[in-house]
């Protein structure tokens, strides 16, 4: 299922929505005309002006984490970095990079960019404020308070030293300086998960949007750390080592009832679509699974197959092969060697890689 959509493209980079986005669209128009003067517009009448001021002030407050998001990815691109996209979700944005550098003080550059947009656009509506006070009751003046004092909170908030906040980047590039980046990423991941558990006890005591906040924080340090971990095993792998070299293929001419009957009997989960020499495709037992079993005689290999096939460089390194995979959202690769196919690998070999390895 798809769980965002592109709604625009700035820089070059696609800038989308994710669903739950469109739970928090009036969920927040409906706190900000809860809300009394000056965090909101409770007083506000008739009734109508009070929604639509709380509406303008909550597709401002997105607009402001866009923002702060491309701080990040302006400076990562000007790095080098490919950003992927910008999705704007329940807690914010997430800017989603091919890779993550593995330089300190660029990525300490990187992280530290977002919450200085923050701070600036803070700086700036509090400075219109100050110079004109006189305005300050009008709808517009309460409009921009708002949007300053939630750019202070957005960029102190971003800057708590935990993962996945931006702050908790700049600790672990802090802690890198001194140990390797692993050790760095467990440190950084440790005081995260700290912070997460103290952050909790006082949102159990006082506060329920905290507790939720505290485990959220404590779900990102445990993935940063996995994830760093998994993908520093894996690049000391050559993906020819570990791929399934017994390739089973199949014709594109073969009917999806013919193709079960091999799956059960090869019990391989993908396969590649070849005829003659040529790779045309690929087909998983996920897409077979989609056909009703009175439709399979009557549909081809070709017509199900995935044409755009994604391969890599045997000797690449499987860090780069599990990026593929999770970017594109597939579960194997096909493996090319001057030209030809010599192998597949799997989500289950590289599961399999790290079990050996000890990391999983
Ligand atoms: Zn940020």
């Amino acid at each position: 299922m798809k769980t965002s959509f592109q709604v625009a493209r700035v820089m070059g980079i696609p800038i989308k929505l994710h669903i739950t986005f469109l739970l928090v669209l009036p969920l927040f128009a409906f706190i900000f005309a809860s809300n009394p003067a000056p965090y909101g517009f409770g007083d506000t009448t008739p009734i109508m002006e009070k929604y639509f001021l709380s509406l303008v002030t909550t597709i401002l407050l997105f607009t402001c984490i866009l923002l702060h998001e491309l701080g990040h990815s302006y400076l990562a691109k000007k790095y080098g970095f490919k950003i992927e996209s910008i999705t704007l979700l329940l807690f914010g944005g997430v800017a989603s990079m091919e890779e993550m550098p593995r330089d300190s003080s660029m990525e300490a550059k990187m992280a530290v960019a977002g919450p200085t947009v923050s701070f600036t656009i803070a700086a700036i509506c509090l400075g219109i404020i100050a110079l004109f006070p006189s305005f300050s009751t009008t709808a517009p003046m309460r409009i921009i308070w708002i949007i300053g004092y939630i750019n202070i909170i957005l960029a102190v908030f971003n800057l708590l030293p935990a993962f996945p906040m931006d702050g908790g980047r700049v600790l672990r590039a802090w802690y890198a300086k001194k140990m390797s980046y692993v050790e760095a990423t467990q440190h950084a991941a440790y005081v995260g998960k700290l912070f997460a558990f103290i952050m909790g006890m006082f949102g159990l005591l006082y506060n329920v949007w905290l507790l939720m906040i505290a485990f959220f924080v404590y779900i990102g340090a445990s993935e940063e750390e996995r994830s760093t971990k998994i993908s520093f095993a894996l690049e000391k792998v050559p993906v020819r080592n570990i791929m399934t070299r017994e390739i089973v293929s199949v014709p594109p001419s073969w009917t999806i009832e013919e193709i079960t009957l091999f799956m059960f009997e090869k019990k391989h989960m993908g396969y590649p679509v070849i005829e003659g020499n040529d790779l045309k495709g690929i087909i998983t037992f996920t897409d077979v699974h989609k056909v009703p079993p009175e439709e399979r005689s009557k549909i081809l290999v070709s017509d199900l197959m995935t044409p755009d096939v994604i391969s890599i460089n045997a000797d690449a390194d499987s860090s780069d092969a599990l990026k593929l995979m999770t970017t594109n959202k597939i579960g194997r690769v096909l493996v090319i060697d001057k030209g030809s196919v010599v192998g597949i690998l799997s989500r289950t070999d590289l599961m399999r890689t790290l079990m050996f390895l000890g990391e999983q």
